[in-house]
């Protein structure tokens, strides 16, 4: 083991200098100061801070012109900044000005690494509140109360929640070359700014890489709307197979857009179930009618388990001759469900890298937007800005790049 003599001071030292990191308005120490100047440094290696009465002052150690490129440039005096930092709150800096020989024109140190224009609350601290926000659902309240408690950065309910719809509000998960493989879905949110109707989230999920990697709202679920996103989505990317529930219009676009259309088994048994369900209730049968419909199913479903389209259709053949033995309802089920869509519910077999049923994007949904939060948001931004650090959070955790 490596050993380096530890003295009572050193701990001291060390300890004090992550006490200092966690609240503002101490005392200005050697710490404190060290510490934020290597933060600083840390963020751009062309930046100098010093510390002068209390103040830091930050200027660039190589310099030219934004504007003609000019290396010959004045010193100008510095212009003041407050800067707001996790751990340390409000620091008072002092910024370089400069002035071009060339141009004439003026400006100063280049800190964008550390804070937007115009704005106090460094990236830093948009990052934090931002990184709570995406974790189970932290409230704004709870997050402000982190902020000041934890990171010594007071700002306001407001300011928090200007951070999170702020978020950039396009999040997308890096990846250059899809799978091909996708299953896309509709999320239903009622948005206020968008007279408080039910609009809907279209996503189209890479199912290789278990991630969303587009999304977009719009107002009507309708055949043109689906086309032209799933055909933005996948510019220039591999189209192989999509996995849908049995929208009627999903079904034109993706076909149009020379896709395999794999229908999800779970949506499909699903609709048979509730049609057994209805008809039991129409006809005013016993309840026990339906656990006894429902055992045909697995008779049409063993077609799910087979390993070649040969043994499909060959199957489909069989229960074609013999659909007649069948109660009348399991015979309707086979006519109007199973046999014009059995394609489309078996694309899988031959090519294992598609997905038969959509859990997954629903799983996805149901983490990005639960169920036992209310869909519904006051804005466009605010909802998608939610959606991207959800977004974010997910890809980090769950992602295959
Ligand atoms: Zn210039």
């Amino acid at each position: 083991m490596k050993s380096k003599n530890i003295t009572p001071i050193d701990i001291y030292e060390s300890e004090q200098y992550k006490l200092d990191a966690y609240f503002d308005n101490l005392p200005e120490t050697k710490y404190r100061k060290d510490y934020i100047e290597d933060k600083i440094n840390k963020l751009d290696s062309n930046l100098i801070v010093s510390n002068r009465k209390d103040k830091y002052f930050i200027k660039q150690k190589r310099v030219y012109c934004p504007h003609c490129y000019s290396k010959d440039i004045n010193e100008n005096g510095y212009f003041p900044k407050d800067i707001i930092l996790v751990n340390q709150g409000l620091v008072k800096c002092k910024i370089k000005r400069y002035e071009c020989k060339t141009c004439k024109k003026g400006f100063s140190a280049d800190i964008s690494c550390i804070v937007d224009k115009n704005f106090t609350v460094s990236h830093d601290v948009k990052d934090t509140v931002q990184e709570y926000y995406s974790i189970d659902h932290t409230s704004v309240r709870k997050i402000q109360e982190f902020m000041k408690k934890i990171h010594g950065v007071s700002i306001s309910h407001q300011e928090v929640e200007d951070i999170i719809v702020d978020y950039s509000i396009h999040y997308n998960p890096d990846i250059s070359e899809y799978s091909g493989h996708y299953a896309f879905d509709a999320l239903w949110i009622k948005i206020k700014e968008l007279s408080d109707k039910w609009v809907f989230l279209l996503a189209l999920m890479d199912v290789c890489h278990d991630t969303i990697v587009a999304y977009k709202i719009v107002e009507h679920e309708t055949e043109k709307e689906v086309y032209k996103f799933l055909s933005q989505a996948t510019q220039n990317q591999p189209r192989i197979a999509i996995t849908t529930d049995l929208k009627q219009d999903y079904r034109k676009p993706i076909s149009d857009l020379k896709f395999e259309h794999q229908f999800c088994h779970f949506h499909f048994k699903q609709n048979v179930n509730k049609t057994i369900r209805e008809y039991v209730k129409e006809n005013n049968l016993p309840e026990s009618k339906i656990k006894e419909f429902k055992s045909y199913l697995p008779k049409l479903y063993a077609i799910f388990d087979l390993e070649s389209m040969t043994e499909v259709d060959e199957m489909m053949d069989n229960l074609r001759k013999r659909i007649n033995e069948f109660p009348e309802i399991i015979q309707e089920i086979f006519n109007d469900k199973f046999a014009p869509n059995y394609r489309n519910l078996t694309k899988y077999i031959e090519n294992p890298k598609i997905e038969h049923t959509s859990n997954m994007i629903e799983r996805i949904f149901g983490d990005l937007a639960p169920k036992h939060i209310k869909r519904k948001y006051k804005t466009v931004k605010g909802f998608l800005s939610r959606f991207s650090l959800k977004l974010k959070r997910w890809d980090q955790r769950n992602a295959f790049y």
